[in-house]
């Protein structure tokens, strides 16, 4: 049975399922970053290419701070799912990553703020854009993985879909000030429940 949510809309959670399946079969079949990255960002892209399947309990903003919702989280740790949800305003420190990752914008608009850190330690921006609805974004400490990413709506919330190499709201990380002075965090997740992406009935 569908999940209901409080609109009565039904969920096609489905779908999620058969984004983490098939991502599980990448992580399998590749551990090749680059490989990840680009078969990861076209089953991504499939993934938000229909606002459907998002619970509203995981889309919901919060006046006080942008919010990071676990949907899923691979046996091993070897990726995690997470939707971030932006009210108006709503904005992340500078930070890194330390693993891949990808994001792709189920609804909405999001801006992203690039930088790279100098052999001593200060940080340069590094270009700007805004990533729309379907659309995917990714990064690595490879290929560069210090933003800051800000709702680019201005009076309605925003929610992107994002995929790491890590669980990534348990591993250490930093955010930066913007002379670049590191600090750590781990950043947990705001949810303590996680969608049933299995009940097949
Ligand atoms: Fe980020």
């Amino acid at each position: 049975m569908n999940a209901v949510t409080a609109i009565d809309r039904p969920v096609e959670i489905s779908r999620l399922r058969g984004f983490v399946t098939a991502f599980a079969d990448l992580i399998a079949a590749t551990r090749d970053e680059q490989a990840l990255l680009n078969s990861g960002s076209v089953l991504l892209g499939r993934l938000i290419a229909k606002d459907d399947w998002l619970p509203d309990a995981f889309a919901r903003p919060n006046p006080d701070r942008y919010q990071q919702y676990l949907l899923h989280c691979d046996s091993r740790e070897r990726f995690s799912v997470v939707s971030f949800v932006w009210g108006p305003g709503q904005s992340t420190p500078i930070h890194d990553h330390s693993v891949w990752g990808l994001v792709g914008v189920l609804r909405g608009v999001e801006k992203v703020e690039r930088f790279r850190r100098k052999p001593e330690g200060a940080l340069v921006a590094d270009g700007e854009s805004l990533l729309h609805e379907g659309e995917v974004d990714a990064f690595s400490p490879r290929i560069g993985d210090i933003h800051r990413v800000t709702n680019g709506r201005d009076a309605a919330p925003s929610v992107s879909i994002h995929v790491y190499g890590a669980n990534i709201g348990a591993i250490e990380r930093a955010t930066y000030a913007v002379d670049g002075t590191p600090k750590t965090f781990i950043s947990g997740y705001a949810n303590s429940v996680i969608p049933n992406l299995w009940d097949r009935s």
